[in-house]
């Protein structure tokens, strides 16, 4: 019985983290520059104050400075505002992140376009989006874990150019950019969604099939073609009585089918996951380097 290559996300993003690491002390010890990222928090959902606790320490852990708002839950959008105009205007900060969602009383459109787009690390501006989507144009920044699977396929050396990908979602975070990125690599691109009817004619076709849902193990071995590459995006609680916590994470690949069918599958956790916080970190990097012409 054949079995796939696991793609190693995680020891991919530390070889990551270990070349912004060097390329960070480069540019202090040259030109005295450190570059920061500014994270705004509003409200206390317990995942969100997670996920910027664990990019604080991602930050620290390469020597690039973090600054930290956060805001209550009872904030208004015009003091988010606020604090998003005060880091577009300091030259210590080289990248804004917004944590989303923000509460259901902000207009989340208004404040993701309230950042400069030449700090605009998560790529979500929708001037980013757009130079995404264009032939001849370039972003300035691309999203972070789209970047982070497409960074995963070329470390593996997986050919894109000219072979069939179907990306399964199409939210503007994941779903969408990973299409347009790869599109931009030459794979004809299909984009499934949760209107598409018989999903599994299409994934069946395809070489490379990007994942991200949010069901959790809704591709089954049978939705894949033999041989194809697997990236699932997908990071889903499901109970597991024999974990201390009482659930486990999963992601929208049903794992242990698709490493008996693909070629190649990323492992959750451990796949996805630790990229999406190299590519922010390497956004912060690019960014920087960028404002203060370094290399
Ligand atoms: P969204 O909920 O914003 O989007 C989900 C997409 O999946 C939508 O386009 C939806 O279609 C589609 N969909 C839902 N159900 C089905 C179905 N049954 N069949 C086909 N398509 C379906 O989620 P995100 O894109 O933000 O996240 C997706 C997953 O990735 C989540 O599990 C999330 O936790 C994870 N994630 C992981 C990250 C990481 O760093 N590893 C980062 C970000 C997200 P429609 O548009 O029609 O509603």
């Amino acid at each position: 019985e054949s079995s796939a290559k696991v793609i190693d996300g995680k020891a991919v993003a530390k070889q990551i983290r270990d070349e912004i690491t060097a390329e960070v002390s480069k540019m202090r010890e040259a030109i005295g520059v450190i570059p920061g990222l500014a994270v705004i928090l509003v409200g206390d959902r317990k995942d969100s104050a997670t996920y910027v606790r664990n990019k604080k320490k991602a930050c620290e852990s390469v020597g690039i400075n973090s600054l930290e708002a956060n805001l209550p839950e009872d904030s208004t959008e015009e003091e988010v505002l606020n604090y998003i105009s005060g880091y577009n205007e300091d030259p210590s900060v080289h990248g804004i992140l917004v944590q989303l969602p923000l509460p259901s009383h902000m207009n989340e459109q208004n404040i993701l376009n309230a950042v400069r787009i030449e700090k605009d690390v998560d790529g979500f501006h929708p001037l980013n989006i757009g130079r995404l989507a264009m032939r001849g144009r370039e972003p300035l920044f691309v999203p972070c874990t789209p970047k982070g699977c497409i960074e995963l396929l070329h470390r593996y050396s997986v050919s894109i150019k000219g072979k069939r990908a179907v990306v399964i979602g199409r939210s503007n975070i994941v779903g969408m950019p990973a299409a347009l990125l790869l599109q931009r690599e030459d794979a004809t691109v299909s984009v499934v969604h949760s209107r598409t009817s018989n999903p599994e004619e299409m994934t069946r076709q395809a070489d490379i099939i990007i994942a991200a849902v949010g069901q959790a193990n809704m591709v089954k071995g049978s939705w894949i073609k033999p041989g194809a590459v697997i990236i699932d995006v997908g990071i889903n609680p499901v109970e597991d009585a024999s974990s201390p916590r009482g659930y486990k994470l999963v992601g929208d690949v049903c794992y242990e089918e698709a490493m008996k069918v693909a070629s190649a599958v990323t492992p959750v956790p451990g796949g996805v996951g630790p990229m999406t916080i190299a590519m922010l970190l390497q956004n912060t990097l690019i960014s920087a380097k960028r404002m203060h012409n370094f290399e």
